[in-house]
């Protein structure tokens, strides 16, 4: 049986990010589990580019050597923002080469609570005990389907996580729910593959990225104004943005400001260059879907306005809901013991769940700490804060059972 002081569940950005920090701790094991970058390479539509600015998007490492720019200087690919959704896979797995070489890509099928910590079972049958646990397995488990879909068949209703390549939709009409960027990106890649499209969305208007205001500040105002509204994060609208690039600040505001910031910051958005694209595709605001029923090869849905449509397929562009209890790898008895709101664990310093010596990063951890942790540019700050959480801890934990750690920063 392998033993090892902390496992990583995860090998994004978050998973690998945060490997790369506790690395630096001399004498602390740590093993990390996952296939790098494996939801961005199966789950995000090629053609795709990332809303995040250059800035927001590199992967944050100890020693600040790993970023895009190295990436670019030590390999052939050059590009600029919008960042391709290949390059920035390249990137990641490049990431993952230089950090985490010992990367161990097995699936954990099953973790359990230990007396000495948490047991995990591979999918092979091999059992791993670790001291503390990392769990930074992603979005993927929490795609969102609208109940007026349920029962349909994915040959008729499909999530956008669900498809790599959406070319196999040429010359269908496809119907695509939803006005957050991967709707809106979605429909505009469909739109110049050949299929005929349309948009329906709840929203009574779309926001874009870049508009009248922040163009006002970022060129009419100068770049010390700009600055002083906008943190090189690259989340959340002008001053908002600096209060949510502080995940320190915003976990110590009352509840209500903290719940309204993440609102705020993280609404349903397109990127300023999707508007060009998306010139010739249906728009239709206000709407929703009432019900869908399949009708022989297609499917018939029935809309609020008293509107239906009969098309070839539904691509629901409906986000994600974080519920940690829909990592299937958790015990049940494991799950229930974390303290818990609407599906968000409730974490402290260091990333920490309540249940001792167990962390959650990237998208679980919105609630405690903010819109940030949603995207890549959050791994600056959660790495630091786990190392700084685990240096103290670890060493502690160590002392305990009488096998004291080096906890030195190497
Ligand atoms: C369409 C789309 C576009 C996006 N664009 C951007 C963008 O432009 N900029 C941005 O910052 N963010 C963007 N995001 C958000 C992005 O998904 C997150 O920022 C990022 O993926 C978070 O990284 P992560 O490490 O938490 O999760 P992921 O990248 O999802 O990694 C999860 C890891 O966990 C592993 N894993 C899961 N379960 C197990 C298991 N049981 N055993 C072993 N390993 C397991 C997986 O193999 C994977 O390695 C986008 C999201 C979507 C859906």
């Amino acid at each position: 049986m392998t033993k090892c002081d902390v496992a990583i569940i995860g090998a994004g950005p978050y998973g690998l990010s945060a490997t790369a920090h506790l690395r630096k701790v001399k004498g602390l094991d740590v093993h990390t589990f996952g296939e790098p970058m494996s939801f961005w390479e199966r789950n995000m539509p090629t053609g795709m580019l990332l809303r995040s600015g250059w800035a927001a998007s590199h992967i944050a490492d100890p020693n600040q050597s790993l970023t895009l720019e190295a990436y670019q200087a030590a390999s052939s690919n050059h590009f600029s923002s919008p960042v391709p959704l290949n390059c920035f896979i390249d990137y990641g797995l490049w990431y993952q080469r230089q950090a985490v070489p010992d990367l161990d890509q097995r699936k954990i099928a099953r973790v359990e609570s230990d007396a000495k910590g948490f047991r995990l079972i591979l999918e092979e049958g091999e059992t791993v005990l670790a001291r503390r646990l990392v769990v930074a397995a992603g979005i993927g488990s929490f795609t969102w389907r609208p109940p007026e879909f349920a029962g349909l068949p994915c040959s008729l209703a499909s999530h956008t996580s669900e498809h790599r390549e959406l070319r196999r939709f040429a010359g269908k009409q496809v119907l695509v729910i939803g006005s957050g960027q991967s709707a809106l990106e979605s429909a505009a890649l469909l739109h110049e593959s050949g299929a005929e499209v349309e948009i329906v969305a709840r929203a009574r208007q779309i926001h874009w990225l870049g508009g009248l205001v922040s163009k006002t500040i970022h060129f009419g105002l100068g770049p010390t104004i700009s600055k002083l509204l906008y943190a090189p994060t690259d989340v959340g609208p002008a001053g908002i943005s600096q209060v949510v690039a502080r995940p320190d600040l915003v976990r110590r505001l009352p509840r209500s400001i903290q719940d309204w910031l993440r609102k705020r910051s993280i609404r349903p958005l397109g990127a300023r260059w999707l508007v060009a694209r998306l010139q010739n595709v249906p728009i239709n605001l206000g709407r929703s879907v009432v019900s869908a029923a399949p009708v022989g090869e297609r499917i018939k849905v029935q809309l609020n306005d008293g509107g239906e449509r009969t098309i070839d397929h539904v691509l629901l562009g409906t986000g994600y809901r974080v519920d940690v209890s829909k990592y299937d790898f958790l015990a049940p008895e494991l799950t229930q013991s974390i303290s818990r709101f609407q599906g968000y664990p409730r974490l402290s310093e260091g990333f920490e769940s309540s249940v001792p010596r167990l962390h959650f990063l990237g998208a679980p951890a919105v609630w405690s700490f903010g819109p940030l942790m949603q995207f890549v540019v959050g791994t600056h700050y959660s790495s630091r804060s786990l190392l700084r959480c685990v240096v103290r801890k670890a060493a502690a934990d160590r002392v305990r059972v009488g096998e004291p750690l080096v906890a030195e920063l190497g």
